[in-house]
């Protein structure tokens, strides 16, 4: 494994310490003193650089159980609801990442996949301080238990799609609920 090479976003200084508060995931930069919930992290997730800036790749699994939809609740930024997710690591293919991500977040096995999406946001900022990310959006069949004491996950919830809206969902989530036409917009 390599190791995290973390940077302040706000001074560019590599002394960085991680740290947890109320559960959630924090950075603490000793070159400027800042508290962040973000930092630039280079650690084993493919990144690009383009013209607008540092690129991602990610996954994202809408898991459906009796109209059900898998809401978790992350212990790091944006410290909304989302669906399960992950970036896809160097060298890995998507289907390969979208496995390991629902495995890891979740305890659950992948029986089966489809490809709804595959969209680059520019608007989507994530804990490792980049903003662009290109997705590959899977509605996804699995089967096992949940791993309800996943340290990276706070919480895990069935939600029926209308009862998705009381929530604060992550807005990028959001997006790809009504694009996948399971809640609608507002
Ligand atoms: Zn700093
Ligand atoms: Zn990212």
């Amino acid at each position: 494994m390599t190791k995290n090479q973390d940077f302040c976003l706000k001074c560019g200084g590599s002394r960085i310490e991680r740290f947890e508060k109320e559960k959630r995931l924090m950075f603490h930069c000793f070159d400027c003193g800042q508290i962040s919930s973000r930092v630039l992290t280079f650690d084993d997730s493919r990144l690009v650089k383009t013209k607008k800036g540092y690129k991602h790749f990610s996954i994202g699994a809408i898991i459906q159980k009796r109209n059900r939809i898998l809401i978790i609740f992350p212990h790091n930024f944006p410290f909304e609801y989302k669906f399960p997710s992950g970036h896809i690591k160097k060298g890995e293919t998507p289907r390969k990442a979208l496995y390991r991500e629902v495995k890891e977040e979740t305890g659950l096995n992948v029986v089966s996949a489809k490809l709804l999406f595959h969209e680059i946001l520019d608007w989507d900022s994530c804990s490792r301080g980049v903003d662009i990310h290109e997705w590959y959006l899977f509605k996804v069949k699995v089967k096992g238990r949940i791993d309800k004491f996943n340290k990276e996950v706070i919480r895990f919830k069935w939600f029926l799609p209308k009862k998705i809206k009381n929530l604060k969902i992550n807005k990028v989530y959001q997006y790809w609920l009504q694009k996948s036409g399971l809640i609608k917009g507002k």
